[in-house]
């Protein structure tokens, strides 16, 4: 039987299967991991195999995976240099940031769109909480805005809240995969709850885990907005990880600095203070977003201390 993962702890897996039912799933023995430096073998969003268990009844077992169309990863916590997959097979993320109470700041945003850059899934910003905007607020988020679309990256303004323009991020989910991520206070829950009234529901099943040992809160877990709509929630998750990203190739993940490809004079170029760089003079021009190039430039030294 097909399914689809919605839903991991570690040990047991919640799968739906194709004909609709959920059914608590393990993996028989050691599933094979799918690529070196990763410390899980299934995850969120995995398509698998599964046959009923015949000794644990209302049970199965993972038999296989299906090739993944792209997962993304988080340090591991146990394993240094390691990553564990938080989900896979998502079209796009959606990251929940604000302006204000609290501040987003974009060296956070920047980084995030690295990670989703470097696993190739589109990324929609939210910046909840518009309730609180006064007009300086306004301008610095049509800034915001403007440097952003630019590269590509969808931008929605929202209040959570006074469920302003609810209805603009429930038509960019539709019929999608999305991973949804926000660091703790941006409103996240506020939204998914918005969303998905019904996840409540699942709340209860969460506990049904937890019966069996298994801690459960920063599991993340798929729900269903409407059938072929799925967002992903990531509790506790605040950044995506980054495997080897070499300090060569981080401009590659920076879309604006990727289309200057080959244009600097050296073609190793690190856009620091290298003559004849095209970023440093795009950033001059302001064909470059300064904090932009600043999040490129911590990101690059970060990458220096942990080598
Ligand atoms: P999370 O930590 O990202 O899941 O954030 P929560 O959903 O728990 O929200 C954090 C706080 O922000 C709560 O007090 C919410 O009531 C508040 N909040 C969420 N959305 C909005 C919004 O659009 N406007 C305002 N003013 N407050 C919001
Ligand atoms: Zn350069």
């Amino acid at each position: 039987m097909k399914g689809r993962v919605y839903k991991s702890t570690g040990s047991w897996y919640k799968i739906k299967l194709e004909n609709g039912e959920f059914i608590d799933c393990r993996t028989r023995g050691k599933l094979k991991l799918s690529a070196s430096k990763i410390t899980n073998p299934v995850t969120v969003g995995d398509f698998v195999e599964v046959v009923h268990d015949a000794q644990h009844e209302g049970t199965g077992i993972i038999e296989s995976i299906y090739p993944r169309q792209n997962y993304v990863l988080r340090k591991s916590v146990h394993k240094s240099g390691h990553g564990h997959m938080i989900a896979a097979n998502i079209d796009q993320a959606l990251l929940v940031v604000t302006l204000k109470n609290p501040r987003t700041s974009t060296g956070f945003i920047d980084r995030f769109l690295v990670s989703t850059e470097a696993f190739r899934i589109p990324t929609v910003l939210v910046f909840n909480k518009l309730d609180l905007f006064d007009d300086e607020d306004f301008i610095a988020l049509e800034e915001l805005i403007e440097i952003y679309e630019s590269i590509g990256v969808t931008c929605l303004d929202i209040s959570a809240k006074q469920e302003i323009n609810i209805d603009k991020v429930v038509e960019v989910l539709e019929s999608r995969t999305t991973l949804i991520s926000g660091h703790s206070g941006t409103g996240k829950s506020t939204l998914v709850n918005l969303l998905a009234p019904h996840v409540e529901q699942t709340v209860k099943e969460i506990s049904k885990f937890a019966d069996k040992g298994v801690h459960t809160t920063t599991f993340a877990e798929m729900f269903e907005l409407e059938p072929n709509t799925l967002i992903i929630d990531t509790p506790g998750i605040k950044e995506l990880g980054l495997m080897d990203i070499d300090e060569n190739e981080l401009s590659d993940y920076f879309p604006e600095m990727r289309a200057l490809l080959g244009k600097c004079k050296f073609h190793n170029c690190k856009h620091l203070h290298e003559p004849k760089c095209a970023v440093r003079e795009a950033v001059e021009n302001g064909d470059i977003s300064v904090s932009r190039y600043y999040s490129y430039l911590s990101m690059l030294e970060d990458s220096d201390t942990h080598r």
